[in-house]
């Protein structure tokens, strides 16, 4: 770590690799010799139609993307394809939604505007501490797709296999565990995620959706940024874009590339959490809030039991060098986001910190 950074926690906006941001910052005035910023460059120029296309063919290598499958660089963030989705896919006006937490709850409420949904399970009744059991929901045959959040920022949980959805289309927010470990994208009818969590900077949400879905039976009255074929047909330029962002995002698939892809990740990622997750099984003081075999490898939230105790703990591991760790405020307590870019070290200083705190207020 250099120049004075320090480990950030955050939930996201979030840590983003230091050689991304060092070659941005190189890049800043001049990018490769045309004389000026990639932000302010025209999006229709043979400079940003390689970036964009360069971003595109490099996601779809680190995953593992079929030629029927589109991948769309959207604007509006997460929260947008809430409604772009039912908006697009609700042909029989009724879909399902599986209710893990608060992302999820939003999408499923968003929904209820364009037609019936139904919420198939729910882990509210323990906080969204747990994942429910997805093996046999009560799917009807007139519903056009299924949906969940797959890693729920807040709570700190994960799906670790997904749902029986019936043969239904899995529609999924991969937003905060999106590019942390390979993915069998045929599983999915639409995978997709906002960047600002493990891919780049905010304001950006990237869709890689089936292309059977993309047509023009869509719900009356979708704006046209809104139809997924809009987009499509215009391979994510039919107005311009988010083109800094869609760089920066380049910059990180590249990074991902140079550090052995998504399997690498999902090796790094696991050594990070194991860590963590261990030091909290051993504590006298630290708790995880969430069931083991629900864990997210991202999102690690953890209580002491005590309002005074963690607001002590925000603060001096804030003036150590470790920002953000204080949880969500529907939370309470703390969360340690590791995505990533969050190097082992970060974790490991995050680790020593949690023991040294405990010895001194125990
Ligand atoms: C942060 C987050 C969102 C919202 O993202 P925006 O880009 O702010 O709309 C949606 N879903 C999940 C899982 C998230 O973590």
């Amino acid at each position: 770590m250099s120049e004075n950074r320090v480990y950030n926690f955050s939930a996201g906006p979030a840590v983003l690799p230091e050689e991304v941001l060092r070659e941005a910052a190189a890049d800043m005035m001049n990018y490769k010799g045309c004389g000026m910023s990639v932000m302010e460059m025209s999006h229709r120029s043979k400079m940003f139609d390689d970036i964009i296309k360069t971003a595109e063919a490099d996601i779809r290598e680190l995953i593992g993307i079929p030629e029927n499958y589109k991948v769309l660089f959207l604007q509006g963030g997460a929260s947008q394809q809430f409604a772009a989705i039912p908006m697009n896919l609700m042909k029989n006006k009724k879909a399902g939604y599986i209710v893990t937490g608060q992302w999820a709850k939003k999408a499923y409420q968003e929904a209820k505007l364009y037609g019936e949904a139904v919420e198939l399970a729910s882990s509210a009744d323990q906080t969204f501490s747990y994942i429910p059991d997805c093996s046999d929901l009560p799917i009807t045959d007139d519903m056009d797709y299924v949906y969940i959040c797959e890693n729920n920022t807040i709570y700190g949980t994960k799906f670790k296999t997904l749902p029986n959805t019936k043969g239904k289309n899995l529609i999924s927010d991969v937003s905060s565990c999106f590019l942390s470990e390979p993915v069998d994208i045929t599983k999915y009818a639409i995978m997709y995620g906002g960047v600002q969590k493990n891919v780049g900077p905010a304001g950006m949400v990237i869709d890689i959706i089936r292309e059977d879905l993309i047509t023009d039976d869509v719900l009356p009255c979708t704006p046209t940024m809104l139809k997924f074929k809009t987009q499509a047909d215009n391979d994510s330029l039919y107005n311009t874009p988010p083109c800094y962002t869609i760089y920066i995002c380049g910059l990180v698939f590249k990074w991902l590339k140079a550090n052995g892809g998504l399997a690498a990740m999902k090796e790094r990622n696991e050594k990070k959490a194991a860590l963590l997750y261990d030091f909290l099984d051993n504590s006298k003081m630290f708790r995880g809030t969430v069931r083991k075999e629900d864990r997210s490898l991202m999102n690690v939230p953890f209580v002491t039991g005590n309002d005074e105790l963690d607001q002590k703990f925000v603060a001096e591991s804030k003036a150590a060098g470790l920002e953000n760790l204080k949880g969500h405020r529907t939370v309470g307590g703390m969360r340690a986001s590791i995505y990533n870019a969050m190097p082992y070290e970060g974790v490991q200083k995050l680790v020593d910190f949690m023991e040294d705190f405990e010895k001194k207020n125990g």
